[in-house]
Parts: C-alpha cells; sequence; structure tokens
C-alpha cells in the first residue's frame, strides 16, 4: 500500500486470462477492485506483462478515457467467455463475436513487410496504442478458444476471488489461482474450522 503502485500477477498461464485477471476479488463486491482504470495502470500492466509493443505503449499518447473504457470493455466480454468455459456453461455468442471482431479491427491496422529476406508484421501510421495493448491479448484469446487447452480454463475456488487461469497440473485438480495467495489462505482457514470444530 505504500508505494502506491500494484503489482500485477501473471499466474493464469495465459496472457489473455492474466489480462481479464486485472480486476480483484471479481466476485466479492465488497472488495471488487479494477486494476485498469488510468493510462498509467495501462502501461504499468503492458510493461509487466512485457507485451511486445510495450515501448511503443509507453512512448504514444497515454490512453484516454475512451480507450481505457473499450479496453475494459473487451476483457468484460473475455471474462464472459472464459467463465462460461470454467463453468460449463453455453459460451454466450455475443461476448465471443465481439472479440472476434475486436482482433479483426486490430488486424486493419497491420500489414506484412519485408526487407526483400525476412518478413513480419508492422503495424500502419493509424495504429492505436489500444491496439498495441489488444492485439496481443486477443490473439492470446483466441488461439486458446480455438485449441483443446480452453478445456482447461478454471476459476480459483476462493470464495471471492474470481481469477481465471489453466489448469496444466498433471492430475488436473489445480484450484487457486496461487497457492502462495488464495491456496493458503484458503488452508489456513479450514485448518482454523477444524481445530475450531467448525466442521
Ligand atoms: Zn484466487
Amino acid at each position: 500500500m505504500d508505494s502506491g503502485h500494484y503489482t500485477y500477477q501473471f499466474v493464469a498461464g495465459n496472457l489473455a486470462l492474466d489480462f481479464v485477471n486485472t480486476v480483484a476479488y471479481r466476485s466479492d463486491p465488497g472488495k471488487k477492485q479494477d486494476h485498469l482504470q488510468s493510462a498509467e495502470e495501462a502501461r504499468q500492466w503492458a510493461n509487466e506483462a512485457q507485451l511486445p509493443d510495450r515501448a511503443a505503449i509507453h512512448s504514444g499518447a497515454p490512453l484516454g478515457p475512451a480507450a481505457l473504457r473499450r479496453i475494459r470493455a473487451v476483457r468484460e466480454d473475455l471474462f464472459a467467455v472464459f467463465h462460461a468455459i470454467a463453468s460449463d456453461a453455453p459460451i454466450p455468442v455475443d461476448p465471443l463475436a465481439r472479440i472476434g471482431e475486436a482482433l479483426h479491427d486490430c488486424g486493419t491496422r497491420r500489414s506484412l513487410s519485408t526487407d526483400g529476406a525476412e518478413v513480419r508484421w508492422t503495424w500502419r501510421p493509424a495504429a492505436r496504442n489500444t491496439d498495441y495493448l489488444l492485439y496481443p491479448v486477443l490473439v492470446a484469446a483466441i488461439e486458446l478458444l480455438t485449441s483443446e487447452a480452453r478445456g482447461l480454463v478454471r476459476q480459483c475456488e476462493d470464495a471471492g476471488c474470481g481469477w481465471l487461469f489453466l489448469d496444466r497440473s498433471n492430475a488436473r485438480r489445480r484450484r487457486w489461482c496461487s497457492m502462495a495467495d488464495c491456496g493458503n489462505r484458503n488452508k489456513a482457514r479450514q485448518h482454523y474450522r477444524r481445530e475450531a470444530g467448525l466442521r
């Protein structure tokens, strides 16, 4: 709390899920906190996520309120889709369509370029900071959605946490976003309840 800087966590095993997890305690209205509310927070997340275009995000014009709203809207669509998958519920059609459209929208500002030997994707001059941030997130999301690995998406079992992650554990029994955080807290609570004869 002293430094005023939130430390973003990258525990999900997928960039898009880590992006969704920029909301802390999503399932607890009293503690829920959105950590993508300012241009500075968006830049900090891009840096800590090591996005390929983080230098451009940092040097470009700060994201304005409309850009931040757009970024958060994409994030909430991603949450809706991945939460449904983690809950074994039908994937919602409209958020999914908007995710595809958002990637297409970013893609219109990319072009293939070559120096005669190498080929790479580059951004057109019209590219915006939102594109730099959302493009790698959306690519990670859609790669996951269109692969078998989407069946590994889970939601942390902590009552308030709400974070999403990929369960790549051998036994496929990962329950917590992080053992160091929700895992230990819930184990301590269970231990206390046992000791106190509460169950
Ligand atoms: Zn958790």
